[in-house]
């Protein structure tokens, strides 16, 4: 029972992140409540791309678009679920207006001395073919072949930061598996769910729904796209 329990969570997790191990190296930490963010997940400043190195027609990189908004491309670090860098490096691609759709998001939490910060976007399908081959299960790791909404450049996994960079609370942190990850658990202060539910308003404001099981990650409504083979760019320097 505890081991259908357990895994309930993960196979829903599987359509939108991209590894579940059976047995994860490490659990990501639950949040204490009223306690400052740890070390690791304050923003770094996003380098501001130098050259357009990209279809424009068919991509939006975010930061190039706001230099204000924050980048922590988890999949590009050893700091996620599976323990190793995915990307060979971090940039934060979507398709054009689901891009826009997120910037005016961004500009409207800067009003109120707040902004995005993100942890995944667009995943290109050859990564998802790496995670599939270490982790050949449909339980814990999506099935390249029907990819997923990242998979399709139309999904982001976010949260909100204030203007120093600081997390807003919001109880347990991103790719945390389990009840206290879904919107429907109210077992947190009011001031966790106020936090959420912030991230929730904004974002389905400007086309983003949010999905019951985890609260970082959000699938742009008005339409679907193809799934995407591109890999984006690494800089040299
Ligand atoms: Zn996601």
């Amino acid at each position: 029972m505890l081991r259908a329990v357990f895994f309930l969570p993960l196979a829903v997790l599987a359509l939108c992140a991209p590894v579940k191990k059976p047995e994860p190296k490490a659990q990501p930490r639950p949040a204490v409540a009223g306690m400052p963010p740890p070390a690791d997940t304050i923003a770094r400043p996003a380098p501001r791309p130098k050259t357009i190195d990209y279809d424009t027609s068919q991509w939006l990189e975010i930061n190039a678009l706001d230099s204000t908004i924050a980048i922590d491309v988890r999949y590009a670090t050893a700091n996620n679920f599976v323990g190793e860098a995915m990307y060979d490096c971090g940039r934060c691609f979507f398709r054009p207006a689901v891009a826009r759709a997120l910037v005016a998001a961004h500009r409207e939490l800067r009003a109120k001395g707040m902004g995005l910060k993100f942890f995944d976007c667009y995943r290109p399908r050859p990564v998802q073919w790496k995670l599939w081959n270490k982790v050949p299960d449909p339980r814990f790791v999506a099935d390249p072949r029907k990819g997923s909404v990242h998979n399709r450049g139309g999904a982001a996994d976010l949260t909100i930061v204030y203007a120093d960079g600081r997390e807003l609370d919001m109880g347990v942190p991103f790719d945390y598996f389990g009840p206290e990850g879904y919107h429907d658990y109210t077992g947190f202060p009011d001031s966790v769910l106020a936090n959420r539910r912030l991230l929730r308003e904004t974002m389905a404001r400007h086309g983003m729904a949010h999905i019951r099981t985890e609260w970082w990650h959000y699938n742009y409504r008005p339409r679907s796209y193809r799934l995407d083979d591109w890999l984006w760019p690494c800089p040299t320097e």
